[in-house]
């Protein structure tokens, strides 16, 4: 896939901030999703005494899923926030300091890189760890916008058992769209799936859970074209693809489940990245197109995926870090003795 242009990164933020006095650390690792506290469990093995900053979603997306079934060595599964909360207390015992906070800028120009923290803290970094993850996405509509909070919502464990007793409308034909459904079946006495054309995307066993629940209801080749209701969801217009035909769907919650978007805007103007926004990383490594800046999880993968696949370019991106620095380390070594001779 193509890169996208490069548009002139943008340095404002670091007009009156003063890195004099700065902490410098050989790794920043920003995110704490299963590619971020991988990373950080394997470079604190390595002795980098890792610093990580979580984000404002510690833990990632996985805290905002239920069961877990295809992460390996859990044969009976595991509750996705209990999985990350694991994946914390492993990183934390060989030493990773785990800072809650966000990185609002960073400048990537020269090493040490320059990054701020909660828009007011400067920090040093030799190297540096991108595992941002990726967000929910929603539909665009100004009134699921305002809704949102009030009966909308793009996550299902976190607001499920607010819909108690009612019906209730999920967006989406993917993975993550099924899976919220039967989840919401738990709760709603009725939930229907809007799904846009006459097939689903989402695998065959997610598929045949959904057929086989009688509580939900699948509206195909149908838009949301607009979510009703005043002060909270009251119903959705909805559009048939094929016919035209508008209609009205009485609903008193409107899940959105379309896929995710990832976060990569702080890395703008730096690094290579496709149309999406996901960041270009050098075929079967964790390199980006700034040596020291690695990328690892859901902002680098618009194809797997995974907490599984997370995991993975997390350890790669420790590996390639660690095997960084060393080269640096060396050349420094080399350049001083070369020096002396
Ligand atoms: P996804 O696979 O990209 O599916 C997004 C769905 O939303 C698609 O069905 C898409 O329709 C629909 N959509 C996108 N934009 C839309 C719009 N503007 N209006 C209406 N519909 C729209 O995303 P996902 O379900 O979040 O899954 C992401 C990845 O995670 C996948 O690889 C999935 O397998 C994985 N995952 C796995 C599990 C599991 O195994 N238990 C659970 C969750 C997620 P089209 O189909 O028409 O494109």
């Amino acid at each position: 896939m193509e890169a996208t242009q490069h548009s002139s990164p943008d340095l404002s933020a670091f007009e009156g901030i003063d890195f004099s006095q700065a902490e410098r650390h050989q790794l920043v690792i920003i995110g704490s999703g299963p590619a971020g506290y991988t990373a950080a469990l394997y470079a604190a093995r390595a002795n980098l005494n890792p610093v990580v900053y979580t984000g404002l979603e510690p833990g990632g997306q996985l805290t905002t899923t239920t069961d877990v079934e295809n992460y390996p060595g859990y044969p009976d599964g595991v509750m996705g926030p209990e999985m990350m909360e694991d994946f914390k207390k492993q990183a934390a015992r060989f030493g990773a300091d785990l800072r809650f906070g966000i990185v609002t800028a960073v400048d990537l120009s020269e090493r040490p890189f320059r990054l701020i923290i909660d828009e007011e803290v400067p920090l040093l970094a030799e190297a540096v760890i991108i595992a941002t993850g990726a967000s929910a996405k929603y539909l665009g509509l100004e009134n699921e916008k305002r809704l949102l909070g009030r009966g909308v919502s793009a996550c299902a464990t976190c607001d499920g058992a607010f819909f108690r007793g009612v019906e209730i409308a999920i967006v989406g034909g993917g993975d993550t769209a099924m899976e919220e459904a039967l989840f919401l079946t738990r709760f709603a006495t009725k939930v229907y799936i809007i799904h846009r054309r006459d097939a689903l995307r989402a695998s065959k066993i997610m598929q045949q859970r959904v057929f086989n629940n009688e509580k939900i209801e699948i509206i195909w080749d149908t838009v949301v074209t607009d979510v009703l209701g005043e002060n909270g969801v009251e119903g959705l217009r909805l559009k048939n693809k094929v016919t035209g035909e508008a209609s009205d769907l009485p609903v008193a919650g409107f899940f959105v489940a379309i896929g995710h978007k990832p976060n990569t805007d702080l890395f703008k103007g730096w690094l290579d990245m496709d149309e999406q926004g996901y960041i270009q990383a050098r075929p079967g490594t964790t390199y980006t197109n700034i040596p020291g800046v690695f990328a690892s999880g859901d902002a680098q993968d618009h194809v797997y995926r995974q907490a599984v696949t997370a995991a993975g370019t997390g350890c790669m991106a420790a590996i390639d870090a660690e095997r960084w620095l060393a080269e640096q380390e060396a050349e420094v070594a080399a350049a001083v003795d070369g020096a002396g001779g």
